[in-house]
């Protein structure tokens, strides 16, 4: 890539406080000239034809499986994370290469039918995909692989050429990814990573089609006011507060094991976390006791080898003192503390796996995203109380409900504000690609996945073909009031009954 910058940024190890490497700070003209040149590029890719560019995904998928060791070393070095919690962004991002490979030539496929409108009727319609052409993915710290680069792949799926900007916290994964698609033979300049700040984000929502971001609410906000002066349209995947309601008859040791994996997996780091847990009255002692237990449980420390430890460290500085704010908060307002609760001490950004009772919805750790390791629990009379306390909330992302009755959940599951519920199990969603997934309220807009995860990134073309017809259609010039008293009887016959 040759860009004209000439700052640098540094990039640290969150778990030992070192500098790994300094990545370029691009600016505003280096972003321009990179997509110039991603626009000349694209009308090849996209004419390149779905099952070429799936041969190149392909490759990719194959190419990340022989190369797991140096994707598990850039993503553990950049964000401190356990090696099993950067082993499943590796297994995640190979089914996403897999399953995009194999369904987009089904959902991009033409759309035929023929139209009953009074209208048109007898029409051949058809409904078409076409690239949108340059599409900007903006991406987080937290899951440097899937959740930054995992939006790229429908995109180029689709034909489009796209400008990955990772957070400047973990530019090196990005930077291994573009030399794997390099490698796997991606035409040149249809995937590039713009490394930078938010400044570097603000200069590609400047300039592509389509924005993909994921981040704060906050900053999605500022992405989407700025991306309406050029009527660019965006795709928001923002914070969450994720709740998981226990019932009575739950299977209390499936609830723990659940709690406590997908409330501490990647410290919390999970736009998708548990970030809240209310337990029915009858089962609350008991569910506390295992989840206790297996908190205490826990290995904390720097990634080491695989099995090492369960909990690595805070990839974002700024993150450390937004998840002691809301444990003091919770302190200083009556919660108590029965597991964890501290900073360690350096070097290396470390929370302790924490347990929280006593909390209510007065606290920042029940209503604010923590984005760490925190485990809340909240006791509640009925499940009636727990779906009220669920929903309140500006968040709508996900939820996770357990009961041994499946009919029950499901009927919890949609009286609960979110995008996704899962009914004894949380998180697991995400790897189910055939599925949208995407947040309600304050959580998102539009959503990834399915479908929609990848027509997004298209433009839509309606082409309406008359074949045999008269010389002149009923409704068209001129007018008269014989064939304007047919219509109007033909309209009321149809519609008024
Ligand atoms: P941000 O929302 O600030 O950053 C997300 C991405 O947007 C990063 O690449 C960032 O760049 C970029 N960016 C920042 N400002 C702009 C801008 N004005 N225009 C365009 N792009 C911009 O998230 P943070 O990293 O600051 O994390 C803050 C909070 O977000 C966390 O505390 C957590 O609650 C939540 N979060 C949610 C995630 C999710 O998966 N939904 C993931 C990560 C965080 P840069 O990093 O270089 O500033």
């Amino acid at each position: 890539m040759t860009t004209v910058a000439t700052r640098a940024r540094p990039v640290e190890d969150p778990a030992t406080g070192h500098v790994l490497r300094e990545v370029a700070d691009l600016s505003a003209d280096d972003v321009a000239a990179i997509a110039a040149r991603a626009r000349a590029a694209q009308p090849g890719w996209g004419a390149a034809g779905i099952a070429a560019r799936a041969t190149v995904m392909t490759r990719a998928r194959r190419w990340l499986m022989a190369n797991t060791d140096g994707f598990l070393e850039t993503i553990c070095a950049e964000t401190g994370k356990t090696r099993d919690d950067a082993q499943l962004e590796l297994t995640v991002q190979a089914q996403s290469f897999a399953f995009w490979a194999g369904h987009a030539k089904r959902y991009l496929a033409d759309e035929r039918t023929r139209s009953r409108s009074p209208i048109a009727f007898g029409r051949r319609v058809i409904v078409r995909y076409e690239p949108i052409g340059l599409v900007g993915v903006i991406g987080p710290w937290n899951y440097p692989l899937v959740n930054a680069f995992g939006d790229c792949v429908p995109a180029l799926m689709a034909g489009n050429a796209v400008i990955l900007k990772p957070s400047e916290v973990t530019p090196l994964t990005a930077l291994l990814v573009e030399e794997m698609l390099s490698d796997c033979g991606l035409p040149a300049d249809i995937f590039t990573v713009a490394t930078g700040a938010g400044p570097t984000g603000e200069a590609v929502v400047d300039k592509v089609d389509y924005v993909m971001f994921t981040g704060s609410t906050r900053t999605g906000r500022a992405v989407m006011q700025r991306a309406a002066a050029s009527m660019t349209p965006v795709s928001l995947e923002m914070g969450g507060k994720d709740p998981m309601i226990v019932c009575a008859d739950a299977d209390l040791d499936r609830a723990a094991n659940t709690a406590v994996f997908s409330g501490l997996c990647n410290s919390g780091q999970v736009c998708i976390s548990i970030e809240r847990i209310y337990v029915e009255a009858p089962v609350y002692q008991e569910f506390l006791a295992k989840v206790t237990a297996k908190v205490q449980s826990l290995r904390q420390g720097p990634p080491a080898g695989a099995g090492a430890v369960e909990v690595g460290a805070i990839t974002y500085a700024p993150q450390l003192e937004i998840i002691e704010r809301h444990v003091e908060d919770a302190r200083k307002k009556g919660a108590s503390v029965l597991v964890g609760g501290s900073r360690l001490n350096g070097p290396g950004r470390f929370y302790e796996p924490t347990v929280l009772v006593d909390v209510d919805h007065a606290m920042s750790c029940m209503t604010e995203e923590t984005f760490g390791p925190t485990l809340p629990i909240m006791r509640v009379g009925d499940v009636s109380e727990a779906i009220e306390l669920a929903n309140d909330s500006q968040y709508g992302l996900q939820a996770s409900v357990f009961t041994r009755d499946l009919e029950k959940g499901e009927a919890i599951a949609r009286k609960l504000q979110c995008g996704a519920v899962c009914v004894n199990d949380a998180q697991v969603n995400f790897t189910v690609f055939d599925a949208p997934m995407g947040g309600w309220k304050s959580s998102g807009l539009g959503s990834r996945h399915g479908a929609s995860g990848i027509r997004k990134y298209c433009r839509t073309q309606t082409v309406l073909l008359t074949g045999l017809a008269p010389k002149r259609d009923l409704h068209q010039f001129p007018y008269s009031a014989l064939r304007s008293r047919l219509i109007g009887t033909a309209v009321r016959r149809l519609y008024g009954r």
